[in-house]
């Protein structure tokens, strides 16, 4: 990575203080560009506070950005959290596979960011293409989300670093942040359409074919489109107030950006108490995260074994959960226990949850016990079991160290 970091750093200091050399703007780009900044500034209430620096970037130098800054549009996301998670629900067998496949998606699928580090909102020519005085109607609509970013950067307190958010909270930011920005976008599109402002094949032809792991392109269906159906169902209570006053009131969890009838209700995450597993496992074993998943990941870890619609049921009744994942240095396998607890009735809706896992056991796990039912799969063994509020889970790479965390996890 340190050579990276070193290209990185050639790499904004070429761009930044170059871009009026190599990629000039003329003076009727310009003059378009204006008037997107002019249409998102009122249309969503928002004046432009400052001007934004822009720069119109290769796809190249849009990978080279990805590689070293995991950027996400607007956000940083955490590799290393990120790739451990999805090791432990399944999701990857690798974490090399996960940060190879995120970094590839975005230097193929994004079109523009706006990083608040650098305060500048980064165009990408379409591959082989030079800049020239219009902007094609797909672009001219990825400049006015990327552009409202920049407002929201302007006007609202929000904090970036990712040590501050679990990885539920953070998921659900992100569906305000881009939800906000598709809202925009959609209403430029509208207005473009109304207004002949360009070919509107262009939004077809633009689209990119993917190899994004399905993890990834269910997460970023939830954050762009979840989002965006968030973001409209507030603004459809009380206009761009309510969902400007979102940013000061953050959404906490997946489970009210896909229910905002619960953001509305202030239902917030149950905190849910985890003992300590790290005296069960021994001193080899290293923390890697204590995060909450929320009902996204949850619903996403039941999806490969059954109907997504039936995971996303059984999950409904998520009231809130913590997660620690740790890893053993030497052999690299990944231990973890979930306590998860649930909405009132709490016996209900965990019975609708321990039924439907109990089937998943039952159908794709090597049962090795039954009471505390336990299943071997990929050479690791989960068990679960459940006390009066909460499920734990647990997983080990034998069963023996599997039952011994449900052991002590489920202890009074
Ligand atoms: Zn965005």
């Amino acid at each position: 990575m340190k050579k990276l970091g070193m290209f990185f750093i050639l790499i904004i200091f070429i761009i930044i203080p170059a871009f009026a050399q190599t990629t000039e703007i003329s003076a009727e780009l310009e003059a378009q560009l204006t008037a997107i900044e002019i249409f998102v500034s009122e249309n969503r209430g928002l004046p432009i506070l400052e001007p934004v620096p822009v720069q119109f970037i290769t796809r190249q130098q849009a990978r080279d950005i990805a590689i070293e800054s995991a950027l996400n549009d607007f956000l940083v996301v955490d590799l290393n959290q990120q790739g451990l998670l999805y090791r432990a629900l399944g999701f990857v067998s690798d974490a090399n596979i996960f940060a190879e496949a995120y970094v590839a998606s975005l230097g193929e699928t994004v079109v523009g960011f706006y990083l608040p580090e650098l305060g500048g909102l980064n165009m990408i020519l379409p591959e082989g293409e030079s800049l020239g005085d219009n902007l094609s109607f797909y672009q001219q609509s990825i400049y006015a989300h990327e552009f409202l970013h920049a407002l929201q950067d302007q006007h609202f307190e929000i904090p970036i670093e990712k040590e501050r958010y679990t990885t539920d909270q953070f998921l659900a930011l992100r569906a305000l942040i881009e939800g906000d920005a598709n809202l925009v976008q959609r209403n430029y599109v509208l207005y473009g359409i109304e207004n002949n402002l360009g070919d509107i094949n262009s939004l077809q032809s633009s689209q990119t074919v993917t190899d994004a792991l399905p993890i990834m392109k269910n997460e970023e269906n939830l954050v762009y489109i979840g989002g965006l159906q968030f973001v409209m169902t507030i603004h459809a209570t009380g206009g761009w107030d309510a969902v400007n006053a979102m940013y000061a009131n953050l959404p906490q969890s997946s489970e009210q950006i896909l229910q905002p009838a619960k953001y509305i209700a202030g239902d917030m995450p149950i905190p849910v108490e985890l003992a300590d597993i790290s005296g069960v496992l021994g001193d080899d074993w290293q923390l890697g995260v204590t995060t909450t998943i929320g009902q996204f990941y949850l619903s996403e870890y039941l999806s490969p074994y059954t109907a997504s619609s039936l995971a996303y049921q059984a999950t409904n009744g998520w009231g809130g959960d913590t997660m620690s994942i740790y890893q053993h240095p030497n052999t690299n396998e990944l231990a973890w226990a979930l306590g998860i607890t649930w909405d009132a009735p709490i016996e209900k809706e965990q019975r609708e949850f321990s039924d439907l896992y109990t089937q998943i056991f039952e159908m794709g796990f090597d049962i090795v016990s039954e009471t505390p039912l336990c299943g071997v799969l990929d050479g690791m063994t989960t068990c679960f079991a459940n006390t009066d509020t909460t499920t734990f889970i647990t997983s080990a790479p034998t069963t023996d160290l599997a039952q011994a965390l449900l052991t002590h996890v489920t202890a009074e």
